[in-house]
Parts: C-alpha cells; structure tokens; sequence
C-alpha cells in the first residue's frame, strides 16, 4: 500500500470523513467495529466525523481479549455486516488494538469477496505492527491465527493522541515489539528509546517503524521471503508465550527473543556488545522483563512443532549480524540450539 494512505496525525480521528472520502468515494455506509473499552473512549469521535458527512454509520461492539478472537465472534461481525446491507462501495472502519484490527480485517476481505477496510489502530502494537500488511484472521482452538487471509486496508490512520489512554502493560507491550525493530534499522531507534519516548520522539518511532515495515510489505506481501525478517525475535518468542500459557504477552515475549538473539550474535563475534547493553539498559529503562525463565531446550522443542518448520525439518530464523543489518538463515532445530546456548 501506498505510503500516503498512513496517516500518522494527533486527532486524525476528527477527521475519519475527510480520508474514507479519498479512498472510498462511492461509500455512504460503515460498519466501525470495535471492543467494549476503545468503543467507550473514542468511537464516537468517529462516529461523529462521518454522521457529519452524511455517512450512515453503525458500529458492532465486541468484548476486549484475545479470547475472543474466534469463530463465534467473526459470525456475530458478518451477520452484523450482512443485517447492516453494506455494499461493495462501503466500508468497515477497525478501531482498536490487534485483536480488533485481525477480526474485523478478516470480516472486510471475506464480505462479499472482499470489501475496504480502514484500519485505526489505538494500542502501540498495533500502531506498530498488527495494523500494517493486511493479515488479518481469528485463532482456533486448535492453534493462533488459524483462518486469515492477506487484505490490505484502504488506509491506516493512525492517532497516537489515543495511546495517552493505554494501560501501562499495553504500552509496554507495544514497546517490546519496538525492540524488535530497533535491532531491524539500527542506531538511530536505539537513541531514540534510550531518549524517551515523549511528544514528538513517539511520532518519530512509529513514523519509522511504519516506514520500515511498509517498504518491506511491499517488496513481499505474502512473506515468501524479505517479510520474514519482521519475525526477529518471533521464532524463540512465540515459543515463551506458549510456554507460559499465553501470560507472557506478545511484545514481551519478542523482546526476550530478540534479545536471546543479540546475545547469541555478541558472543559469536558479530554484534557490537554496546547495541546489546543499550537495549537491556532500554528494557530497565521501561521496565520491560527480557529475561527468559524458561530452559531454552525445552522452549526449542516447542518451536520443532511450530508452524514454519519446512519439510525437511529446517526452519526460518532471523539473525543479527550487526545493528541494523539482520538476515535471515534456515538452520536444523540443532544448530539453532547450538547457536543460541554457546
Ligand atoms: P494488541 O494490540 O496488543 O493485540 P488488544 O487488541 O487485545 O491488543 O488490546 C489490548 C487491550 O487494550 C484491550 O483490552 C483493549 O480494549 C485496550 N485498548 C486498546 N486501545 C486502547 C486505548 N487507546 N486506550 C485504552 N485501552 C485500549
Ligand atoms: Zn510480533
């Protein structure tokens, strides 16, 4: 998607009509599909915008939490969609976090064979993260993230003036996947949080993570290779959140990958030790947890049965070979192990 059609603006939410008529000018209905606690803070914010245009608005309210990103929820959003008589011209605007943002991306590409979709993501790993690329899905219980499907949204707009309302812990968890990217583009993130985070450093963060994450979407939408570099830390942390039955958060599981990664490419003589103090002393400074209470023999095991595994029982791993310069190797579950545990 186009880099004009991310909006990254205090307020943006004021002004939903002036940018759904951009992208969407045959439009006269939306659905805005939200969760209990964003819905009382800012949908009708939204709502107001686009009454105001004369948009017909209806808006479906879920319960907040993962656990609700499943099948019963998806058909309660597509009877709601349906009940609403959207058409292909209209539009569903998803305003919340990632668990938001999947489902009700997932609603717009499977109505009617897909209609447009706005994204407004509200927490920082959404702003960040979930809300670029266009998966989006529902998990099963079977497995995270089992249906989905690539739709990319018409337009993210993004208010951070919004995430002065996050709870600290959800925050915090945005921030871990901010780690992440710190080790993908290099020196100037890891100032940048070392800084702070306030005012103006925060748009400059999310500015440079969407920036990075857009171009590699881009150059490969259906991660069959360069996206894969946006799963460092991922390999090692998907398997810590599932380890700890999902009480560990995504963000804070990646730091700890991604830091179990920089450890490993110090002593392998390839990070600069400094990035790897820098980042830990980032972790202090928000009081992110990277350390990993888990054996990492055992959380390998775990990632033998993960879902990137090839045929051959090789699988896709992102290394760090220095600040900013990350590749991506496929190695056996032995070597991995051997990597990460010198
Ligand atoms: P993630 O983006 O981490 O996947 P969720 O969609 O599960 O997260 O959202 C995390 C929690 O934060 C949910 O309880 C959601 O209702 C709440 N939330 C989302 N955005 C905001 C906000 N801007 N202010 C306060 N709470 C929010
Ligand atoms: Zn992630």
């Amino acid at each position: 998607m186009a880099k004009n059609n991310v909006i990254i603006k205090n307020g943006v939410r004021f002004e939903v009509a002036k940018y759904l008529k951009k992208v969407a000018p045959k439009c006269t209905k939306v659905v805005i599909i939200t969760d209990n606690n964003v819905f009382m803070l800012y949908e009708a914010d939204i709502s107001a915008s686009l009454k105001n245009a004369g948009i017909n608005v209806c808006t479906f309210v879920m319960e907040a939490g993962e656990q609700h990103k499943n099948i019963q929820t998806y058909e309660a959003m597509i009877n709601f969609v349906a009940d609403a008589k959207l058409t292909r011209e209209d539009v569903i605007i998803a305003l919340g976090g990632g668990v938001v943002g999947d489902l009700a991306g997932f609603v717009a590409a499977t109505y009617m064979r897909g209609i447009k979709v706005i994204q407004m993501p509200t927490t920082l790993l959404a702003c960040i993260d979930s809300s670029i690329g266009g998966k989006t899905g529902f998990d099963l219980p079977q497995g995270k993230n089992l249906i989905g499907a690539f739709h990319q949204p018409s337009a993210i707009l993004i208010d951070l003036e919004t995430l002065k309302t996050l709870p600290k812990e959800e925050f915090q968890n945005g921030l871990g996947e901010g780690i992440k990217y710190a080790f993908l583009i290099g020196n100037e993130m890891i100032e940048l949080l070392k800084e702070g985070l306030e005012d103006g450093n925060l748009l400059d963060f999310v500015t440079r993570c969407v920036d990075y994450k857009l171009d590699i979407v881009n150059k490969d939408e259906k991660e069959s290779g360069l996206r894969k570099l946006l799963n460092l830390g991922h390999t090692l942390g998907h398997a810590i959140e599932k380890e700890s039955n999902y009480t560990i958060p995504h963000g804070l599981a990646v730091t700890k990958g991604t830091l179990c990664v920089a450890n490993a490419s110090v002593n392998y003589g390839k990070l600069q030790k400094q990035a790897y103090l820098d980042a830990i002393e980032i972790c202090k400074k928000y009081d992110l947890d990277y350390t990993i209470s888990y054996d990492i023999k055992s959380l390998i095991k775990n990632i033998q049965m993960d879902k990137k595994m090839h045929a051959d029982g090789d699988i896709s791993f992102v290394d760090i070979e220095d600040l900013g310069k990350c590749v991506i190797r496929t190695v056996s579950i032995k070597e991995l192990e051997e990597y990460l545990t010198k």
